[in-house]
């Protein structure tokens, strides 16, 4: 069965997963359609529903079918005046592993922004996703390739390896992290920047993007910390960013939800109920974000450090 199908946790590709969530692609259609003015219908193989899963045993969430996003799919969501994810926590502690490193691979890269902060680095930028394919402007040296031909390429070239809010849009990303650590060198430093599924976003009810074909996978902690061992890394952190201003209502939004209904909450759900909760807790949250929040509560994203091991 080809991965897009498969209800196999894509590291662990003899275990299925368990079904957590089933979602019908015609609701999701009109939600994204209501929500942020996108056509889906083509994108997702005429399936009438949607599944999400999860691996036993690294905790892995994943939706089949698996399809990633088409160029026009992409076209539309970069038209959203917010689309490009807010990536400060990420560059920042990123660059901060990276101060003594010369040469660094940044896939997925967009403009090559993250170039800026690291003034000292020989700096590629991949871009395998682009739907533009033109390499200009090109002021950051990136270069429009699949990560595959670049990994043949490129083989053991980067002392480190970055991704920032790409594994997550990937169909099977067991392939995209083995291609990617092929380009590192023994002992070089891959540093993955994804949604942080053990946060307020997995509270949130009905959360379109969060959803194929945008999102395909979802990654906590624990998840990468089997993958790690799977490809013999070492890790060396896993950082949860703090909620940051742009995120603050989604974050009320997902404890108006909590406050709301108590108990468990399901990702996705048609029932009449949730969109009402939704819509108040949408409403409250236009309020509460004016509020403090505690330093310790978690936001959006979680970065992962790991060094390959020397062969
Ligand atoms: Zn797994």
């Amino acid at each position: 069965m080809p991965q897009e199908h498969s209800s196999h946790c894509p590291l662990h590709t003899s275990t299925a997963g368990e079904i957590i969530n089933i979602i019908s692609t015609e609701t999701l259609t009109k939600r994204y359609r209501r929500d942020l003015g996108i056509d889906i219908s083509l994108e997702l193989s005429n399936a009438k529903t949607l599944v999400l899963h999860q691996c036993p045993l690294c905790k892995l969430q994943f939706f089949t079918p698996a399809k990633e996003g088409s160029s026009e799919f992409y076209q539309q969501m970069k038209q959203l005046p917010w689309y490009y994810p807010n990536t400060k926590f990420e560059y920042n502690s990123a660059a901060e592993w990276l101060k003594n490193t010369t040469t660094v691979l940044d896939i997925g890269c967009g403009d090559g922004r993250f170039a800026n902060h690291l003034p000292q680095c020989s700096y590629t930028g991949l871009e395998p996703y682009s739907v533009e394919k033109r390499p200009l402007p090109n002021q950051h040296n990136i270069i429009y390739q699949s990560l595959n031909d670049h990994a043949h390429r490129h083989t053991e070239h980067y002392e480190a390896v970055c991704a920032f809010q790409v594994l997550e849009h990937v169909k099977n990303p067991a392939l995209f992290i083995g291609d990617a650590l092929k380009c590192l060198q023994p002992g070089g430093l891959l540093i993955l920047g994804v949604p942080n599924a053990d946060s307020y976003l997995s509270r949130l009810v009905n959360f379109t993007l969060n959803a194929p074909p945008h999102h395909l996978s979802w990654w906590q902690k624990e998840t990468f910390q089997h993958w790690a061992k799977a490809f013999t890394l070492k890790t060396l952190a896993l950082q949860q960013s703090p909620v940051e201003d742009w995120e603050k209502r989604l974050y009320w939004m997902a404890n108006a939800t909590h406050f709301l209904s108590p108990g468990s909450t399901p990702h996705f759900s048609d029932k009449h109920h949730w969109q009402i909760i939704s819509t108040i807790a949408y409403i409250s949250a236009g309020l509460l974000q004016y509020l403090p929040i505690k330093k310790s509560a978690t936001g959006s994203t979680l970065l992962w450090v790991a060094q390959k091991q020397a062969s």
